[in-house]
């Protein structure tokens, strides 16, 4: 995600108006999710039939599945809600209003079964009753229909505009013998997970254009149109709507890039996503996808990431645009290709991104990004931050779970801009090749799996001969700040 409440926090420190209030490898089998889905933009509600061929990938053998129900979070009364009590009226300028999802049925292997809707927030679907043994398979089949909120977020619709991020029931990771049934969190991107396969089918009313995860055709279906994803060995499935999207085409290499927002902003934003996925595939590797979808939207944030598509907040400037086009598609490199576990290690994937985007500007002059400037800037705020806030208990501590974060600035600055300060440090002291070059193994070796900074950390010492223990020791858990 890109949080442009960090230049807000920043400008009003500086005007003084702040109120302080384990590496694992690609497995050869994957599970895989059919969903075919049918949208009612009336009434703004998604009934779909989903099959799950799941494959135990654990070394164990399970007597459940798990799968996270992400929507639940936009429900009345959910303990663990999307949107600070700040930001309610900027997230539902319309007034508050609730989704969710309801499970119809589930089946496996075409038979009824056990399951119960649990978790800390009624966010876990849960199958018991099974015998899975290590390397087994067995296919589960939810029906569930989807209640879509009228907000500016992930998940939700306004001004015509659908955003379907997080929305289907999605397999929850297998970790140290138990299933991770993390909440959702108000700050950052509360999700982890495992690549699979995905083939989805979509029906939404003629005229109405859909951007996804992966390739797609279209065809017409009496009065509707359907669209056809298919997406091998991604992380997440995401969908954006409209009938007022125009989708314009370009290429990087060999990459379809597609824009879809208003014929003004196309020319722009399809030129600053394609010198992205340039500039990252030299930078990191081959970008991981035949195609990249950049949408503008109707976002509280500055934009989210999923894998092939990024939703782009419509109400930006143009610089700002820019930016978080940038952002979000160095996401599919830190994030997409290479996972982390966003919810106990948020800075790994958003400090390599957004070190990641001052790279971009380092490699692209034209855009008239000063980069002495930008990380100059950078460290200025933070240790104003850190002045600010010196009275909060382990301010400076980044290295901690989202949850523990109370403020959207304390997530930020830990997050995004101590992170990108650390890679910027740790780039100094290695040099180039060994910098560049840690960054490209580990691109390498955990592309399409879950990697924690223990894994990043060793490709850094491997390349560079050094013991970086005490470095990232003093950045991730130094209370001491940086000076
Ligand atoms: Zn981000």
């Amino acid at each position: 995600m890109k949080k442009y409440a960090i230049f807000t926090a920043i400008l009003l420190m500086v005007f003084g108006a702040v109120v302080i209030a384990g590496c694992d490898n690609v497995s050869e089998q994957r599970t895989s999710y059919v969903i075919d889905a049918v949208l009612d933009t009336e009434n703004m509600t998604l009934t779909a039939d989903m099959d799950v061929h799941y494959v135990n990938e654990s070394d164990a053998e399970l007597d459940s599945l798990y799968f996270h129900l992400y929507p639940n979070a936009y429900r009345e009364g959910a303990r663990f809600t999307p949107v600070a009590t700040s930001d309610m009226a900027e997230a539902y300028p319309h007034g508050v209003n609730y989704g969710g999802i309801a499970i119809g049925s589930v089946t496996v292997n075409g038979e009824d079964c056990s399951w119960e809707i649990g978790g800390e927030d009624e966010n876990i679907l849960m199958i018991t009753g099974l015998e899975v043994l290590p390397g087994g398979e067995l296919d589960v089949g939810v029906d569930f229909t989807l209640a879509i909120p009228e907000t500016r977020n992930r998940f939700g619709h306004y001004d015509g505009k659908i955003n379907l991020g997080n929305w289907y029931p999605i397999a929850a990771v297998r970790e140290d013998g138990a299933w991770r049934t993390d909440p959702y969190t108000t700050y950052g991107d509360p999700f982890y997970s495992d690549t699979a396969d995905y083939d989805v089918t979509i029906t939404v009313p003629s005229g109405w254009e859909v951007a996804g995860t992966g390739s797609v055709t279209a065809s017409m279906n009496g009065d509707d149109m359907t669209y056809v994803f298919n997406a091998d060995g991604v992380r997440d499935f995401a969908l954006c709507t409209s009938a007022d999207y125009t989708c314009t085409e370009g290429t990087a290499g060999d990459v379809t890039v597609r824009f879809y927002g208003t014929a003004p902003q196309a020319e722009s934003g399809l030129s600053v996503a394609c010198d992205a996925v340039e500039t990252f595939s030299e930078l990191y590797g081959e970008y991981p996808y035949d195609t990249l979808s950049v949408v503008m939207t109707p976002f509280i944030e500055g934009g989210m990431e999923y894998p092939s598509l990024v939703m782009i907040s419509d109400s930006l400037g143009a610089d700002m645009t820019k930016e978080a086009i940038i952002h979000e598609t160095a996401h599919q490199w830190w994030y997409a290709a290479v996972g982390s576990d966003q919810i106990n290690e948020p800075w790994l994937d958003e400090g390599l991104t957004e070190y990641s985007t001052t790279l971009f500007y380092e490699k692209n002059p034209e855009y008239g990004v000063d980069i002495a400037d930008r990380i100059a800037d950078a460290m200025q705020s933070y240790v104003l931050f850190e002045d600010v806030y010196s009275d909060t208990p382990d301010i400076g501590v980044m290295d901690r779970p989202l949850g523990e974060y109370s403020t959207s600035t304390e997530y930020a600055f830990h997050a995004y801009v101590k992170g990108e300060l650390m890679f910027d440090s740790l780039r100094h002291i290695l040099g180039d090749d060994a910098f560049f070059g840690a960054l490209r193994e580990y691109y390498k070796n955990y592309s399409g799996s879950n990697a924690d900074a223990a894994c990043l950390i060793a490709e850094f010492e491997e390349s560079s001969g050094m013991n970086l223990e005490s470095f990232f020791k003093s950045w991730l858990s130094g209370a001491a700040g940086i000076n």
